[in-house]
């Protein structure tokens, strides 16, 4: 594992074709489900020479993953160290396993996320994720400020008021957080007279929801974060199957791709690579990955991308935020759009806190979105002329009362509130 992405792109590209082949040998040795799948579509893996040639394999979907598990460990089971799962597709959650290089590389990872963002040894920083619940992602924080020398504060998800006594206990310089969960935080210091505005935190490395629109501007939830609160907010972007992260550095035109650590591809529904600003859904192949390497992983994510150089000097391919998954892109009157698109609108008009958005069919099979909003929310009209000001389109809208809402919002089965229902 060297990092590429200082590199020209000619090396890049030969970099990481190098690993992608020694991947693509590993794999075919090693992965009882590729080596059944290689031999079903009679490709000889040596065959791989140039990076088309990956494409005569078909892409492999959250649904393999499920439905064949085991046949995804490449390694003896004693190896295998750490247990997660990842949110599953049918219902419930799949397995994932590490082992001792997994981890490794994990750090690895996340070690030059974080310095990528500005953070050094001397600074402290503040994981207000879960650590555990068989969540990868947390680990993966840990390992890699261990791994820069950093000094961590482990104080998990939630409970703000924590939080707050651990940031005036020992004044940590950065966070890493979920980004609605800093404006709930910004909520108790405000009710609790807090000196937020003075506090240790310079800025904040954010998952789980994006911050940026797709011209990398803040969107209206990274604004009404920084409008309470003046720091800094980074994306970065991961999943448990990519086993890796896209982190930004501090121009903010994208989440780098490490390259040396996954391949990926941006695809359009022919399976063919999008140009650099065209949507289409990330597949990615996670290089150096030995428990379950993944070969053509179909994340479901569709985004964008850019390929021209970053002014903080890194050549890699940097992605644009995710704007919905495939599977969830909704066609309403003519209009193409993702949740992402609908939950901007809702988040820029600012009067509702809490809401949902659910996707039916209609008799005539055409799709129909509602949102849900709290019933103390009378203005249904003004919303929907203000969806049509900005979509040219306007969902149905309709109220519930908010303890029920909340209540669908933040399902017990899940580590994040589920804003979008998809009931097609
Ligand atoms: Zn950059």
């Amino acid at each position: 594992m060297s990092d590429l992405s200082f590199e020209k792109i000619e090396q890049i590209k030969a970099g990481q074709l190098k690993l992608l082949k020694q991947q693509v040998e590993y794999i075919s040795k090693n992965s009882p489900f590729y080596k059944k799948l290689f031999s079903e579509n009679s490709i000889d893996p040596q065959e791989l020479q140039i990076f088309e040639d990956l494409q005569k394999l078909p892409v492999t979907t959250k649904e393999d993953l499920q439905r064949n598990n085991s046949e995804f460990i490449a390694v003896p089971e004693a190896d295998i160290i750490d247990y997660v799962t990842t949110s599953g597709t049918l219902g419930s959650p799949v397995n994932f396993a590490l082992n001792n290089v997994d981890l490794d590389r994990l750090a690895e990872n996340e070690y030059r996320s974080f310095a990528q963002v500005g953070i050094k040894k001397e600074d402290k920083v503040q994981i207000t994720t879960t650590l555990d619940r068989r969540f990868m992602a947390g680990l993966a924080y840990f390992l890699g400020l261990r791994k820069l020398g950093a000094g961590i504060i482990r104080t998990g998800s939630g409970l703000p008021q924590l939080q707050w006594e651990s940031i005036e206990r020992f004044k940590p310089d950065y966070l890493v957080a979920v980004p609605s969960f800093l404006l709930k935080m910004i909520q108790y210091a405000e009710e609790n007279d807090i000196d937020y505005q003075n506090s240790s935190i310079k800025a904040a490395i954010c998952i789980g929801e994006p911050l940026r629109d797709q011209e990398f501007n803040l969107n209206a939830l990274g604004k009404k974060i920084t409008e309470l609160w003046n720091i800094e907010l980074f994306s970065t972007y991961a999943s448990t199957e990519m086993s890796t992260a896209f982190t930004e550095c501090p121009a903010h035109l994208g989440n780098h791709v490490a390259s040396d650590l996954i391949y990926t591809e941006i695809l359009n529904e022919d399976g063919q690579q999008v140009e650099p600003g065209e949507v289409g859904e990330l597949v990615v192949t996670p290089l150096g990955t030995q428990t379950m390497p993944l070969l053509r992983f179909a994340t479901g994510d569709m985004l964008t991308y850019c390929e021209d150089a970053c002014s903080c000097g890194r050549n890699s391919m940097r992605l644009g935020p995710v704007l919905g998954r495939k599977q969830q892109k909704i066609k309403l009157k003519g209009t193409s759009l993702y949740p992402q698109h609908i939950i901007e609108v809702l988040n820029a008009y600012g009067k509702i806190e809490n809401f949902l958005i659910e996707a039916y069919l209609d008799d005539l099979n055409n799709d129909k979105v509602i949102v849900i909003a709290p019933n103390s929310f009378d203005k249904l009209e003004e919303l929907k002329d203000y969806f049509r000001s900005r979509l040219n389109v306007a969902p149905e809208i309709r109220v519930l009362p908010v303890a029920e809402l909340i209540k669908m919002k933040f399902p017990k089965t899940s580590r994040k509130p589920q804003i979008f229902r998809d009931f097609r």
